[in-house]
């Protein structure tokens, strides 16, 4: 896309995943694409990318669309977790008001080979409860977000691992913290797993390799997992590779989102 004398088209990443930062490190070498990765600010030292970047909510559908008409933004591509079903749909609503095309950047789902022993449920709450009433040894590999959800069962012993240190008491009585980031891999997986006595696994079905070795780990250990589903998101077209994003972006005739519903009258 983009010979020099053309404008630079104005690219909006949201990030806040591996994905994202391998998307904005080829743009970075793109002269052709003027590129910015929006963070939500969740973690505090985002690593570094070769792209100016951004960081804190828009305020809402309302705010997004002010900062693409502001920014002159003319594509947006949504490589946020599959769990970050908010940002997610507030972006199909404003790119469709403001009518620029959006692409989603999405890892598939992981899903349960013949040896795996997955529970499936739709809402941590729900997860928090598979794990029964006996006390278990449980890893939680969810984020440090959603570890209230378990609140209502301080019986088990949990292992939390956390991309930042621990700011704030957390809600379970009996947890043991580990600070890591990832990608991690399946031997320090395994390895964490039997060190702790890990009994169950809890995880968010994020798709991808960055987060899958503790799904691996849990197989080769022959332990439960407790699955938590992706959240439903507006539909939007979307790509599982950083490549289809850019075939997409070098082509100029991509529908702006909600074209196709205009057209229908909808
Ligand atoms: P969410 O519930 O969908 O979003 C809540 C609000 O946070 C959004 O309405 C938006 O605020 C703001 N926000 C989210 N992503 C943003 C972004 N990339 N840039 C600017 N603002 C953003 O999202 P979440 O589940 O809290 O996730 C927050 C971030 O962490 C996302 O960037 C996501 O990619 C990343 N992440 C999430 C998970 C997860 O399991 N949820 C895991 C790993 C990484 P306004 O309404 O004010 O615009």
């Amino acid at each position: 896309m983009g010979s020099l004398t053309a404008p630079r088209p104005r690219i909006l990443i949201l990030g806040g995943t591996t994905e994202a930062r391998r998307l904005a490190e080829v743009l970075g070498r793109d002269p052709g694409i003027d590129a910015v990765l929006s963070y939500a600010g969740r973690t505090e030292s985002p690593l570094p990318v070769p792209i100016p970047w951004r960081v804190g909510g828009f305020g809402g559908i309302g705010g997004l669309i002010d900062y693409l008409r502001a920014e002159r933004i003319d594509r947006v591509v949504d490589a946020t977790h599959p769990f970050a079903a908010q940002m997610s749909a507030h972006a199909v609503a404003a790119c469709a008001a403001v009518k620029i095309p959006l692409l989603a950047l999405e890892r598939a789902p992981w899903r349960a080979g013949e040896d795996d022993r997955w529970s499936e449920v739709d809402t941590l709450e729900e997860a928090a409860d598979a794990l029964g009433a006996d006390p278990k040894r449980v890893f939680l590999g969810i984020g440090r977000l959603h570890l209230a959800a378990f609140a209502r069962n301080p019986q088990h012993d949990y292992l939390v691992r956390l991309v930042d240190p621990l700011r704030e008491d957390l809600p379970l009585p009996r947890v043991e913290v580990v600070v890591a980031r990832g990608p991690f891999d399946l031997a320090g997986d395994r390895a964490l797993l039997e060190r702790h006595g890990t009994e169950i696994v809890v995880a968010k079905n994020a798709g991808g390799t960055a987060a899958v070795a503790k799904i691996l780990a849990a197989r080769e250990l022959a332990l439960p997992v407790v699955m938590v589903r992706r959240p439903r998101i507006p539909e939007r077209p979307s790509v599982d590779s950083v490549a289809a994003v850019m075939e997409w972006l070098a082509h100029d005739d991509a529908p702006a989102a909600g074209a196709a519903d205009a057209e229908r009258g909808v």
